[in-house]
């Protein structure tokens, strides 16, 4: 079954989440329109992109674990897809993850992720210093050992921004280059969205994946996602310098994390520090000297690199992390929002889910967990 080919939706939010959505539910034959005064300049444009649901596991959230795994193994299905959509390289990397750790209370840490994984039934290589430079020479001295993941992926999410726009436009999607105020609705099922010049797009559904903005659209969503800054940096190579990793590079120094994921053409993206203080975007000194100084004491390599952007962007934070992947309020009502540090990877499982539902299909076990129901149901207890 598709989706009936008369359904009007419009998606507010052209991040990855919105976008991947708005492309996929035209291809199945809804009639799409995207309201976004800027699409692709969120969380989606900053983002670090790494597709790693087993190296971002946490004890007590198995539920995402499955809702990663799920969707990382969708991903080269989905880069293939986009890039014949199109016609353009979505920027897929499968060279894989290596895990690093410092002092003794770092490897102490990655030993229990790696435990906690065992005994998930999700085992992980457990390497030496020296292993991993043997598989990394980019990895100074100071890293005494770690994990290696070679399913976490990781994608240029610049190159797919770009990709999703075009396959989107191709699908048909209508790009409304105005800001959404509100959506609204006759107290029993939506009937359009508002913008902030006073028109408003008639419509039978809503999909609001505006990202860390979610919770300002309708009072049904009011209090679900909070915005949780995160700095970043992107280095270029410069000749002479020790070429970067070919794997993502995660490591744990002195307690903090940081990671490095390469680019094609010998660059590095540096993340990322992370902290609740509300719609603040501006990088700070302290944040950028923190990245700088963890990511040379495991990459050394990376003081010779030009240091070509400072950036901060808002992750859309949910109650318990999980996203929120389904239906909401009144009829016609959809959201996905709330993907937090995992959005890049679970944007092709979120587009399964909200597919499924806009055709009235059962959705996979893993997007079920993550509906919205169950957060409503701790707001209002
Ligand atoms: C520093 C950093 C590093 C990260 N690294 C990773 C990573 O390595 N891997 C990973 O999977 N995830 C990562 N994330 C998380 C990831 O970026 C987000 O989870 C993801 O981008 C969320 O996508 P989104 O489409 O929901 O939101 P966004 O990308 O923020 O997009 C929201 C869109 O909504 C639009 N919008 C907002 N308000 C309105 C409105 N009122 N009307 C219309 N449109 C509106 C915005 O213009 C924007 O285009 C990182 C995030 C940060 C900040």
């Amino acid at each position: 079954m598709t989706i009936d080919s008369s359904m009007r939706l419009a998606v507010v939010g052209g991040g990855v989440v919105g976008l991947s959505c708005a492309w996929r539910a035209a291809v199945d034959g809804a009639r799409v329109t995207l309201v976004d005064a800027a699409p692709g300049s969120g969380a989606s444009w900053v983002a670090g992109g790494m597709l790693a649901p087993v190296t971002e596991a946490w004890p007590g959230e198995e539920a995402l674990l499955a809702l990663g795994v799920e969707s990382v193994g969708s991903w080269p299905g989905f880069a293939a897809r986009l890039a014949e959509a199109s016609g353009r390289d979505p920027g897929l990397r499968a060279d894989g993850t290596v895990v690093a750790a410092t002092g003794s209370g770092d490897r102490a840490e990655l030993e229990t992720l790696a435990s906690y994984l065992d005994g998930i039934g999700r085992p992980v290589q457990r390497l030496s210093g020296r292993e991993l430079r043997r598989l990394e020479p980019a990895i100074g001295p100071e890293v005494r050992g770690g994990l290696s993941v070679p399913d976490d992926l990781a994608v240029d999410n610049r190159l797919l921004l770009a990709a999703l726009r075009v396959a989107a436009e191709q699908a048909g999607v209508v790009f409304v280059a105005r800001n959404a105020t509100a959506v609204a609705d006759d107290g029993t099922r939506v009937t359009g969205v508002t913008c902030d010049d006073g028109t408003v797009v008639d419509t039978d559904a809503v999909l609001v994946a505006a990202g860390a903005y979610t919770s300002a659209l309708h009072p049904a969503l009011d209090g679900l996602v909070r915005p949780v800054k995160g700095e970043i940096l992107r280095l270029g190579h410069r000749p002479g310098a020790f070429p970067a990793p070919t794997r993502t590079v995660r490591a744990l120094v002195d307690g903090r994390p940081v990671y490095a994921v390469p680019r094609d053409g010998g660059g590095l993206v540096i993340g990322a520090t992370q902290a609740d203080v509300g719609f603040d975007r501006e990088p700070t000194v302290g944040g950028v000297r923190d990245l700088l100084r963890d990511a040379e004491r495991v990459l050394p390599g990376v003081a010779e690199f030009a240091l070509l952007e400072v950036a901060a962007g808002l992750r859309p934070g949910s109650p318990d992390n999980l996203p929120l992947i389904g239906r909401i309020g009144p009829t016609g009502l959809l959201v996905a929002g709330g993907h937090h540090r995992n959005g890049i990877l679970l944007a092709p499982v979120t587009a399964d889910g909200i597919v499924a539902l806009l055709r009235g299909d059962e959705v996979s076990g893993a997007v079920r967990a993550a509906d919205p129901a169950r957060v409503n149901r701790k707001v209002d207890a």
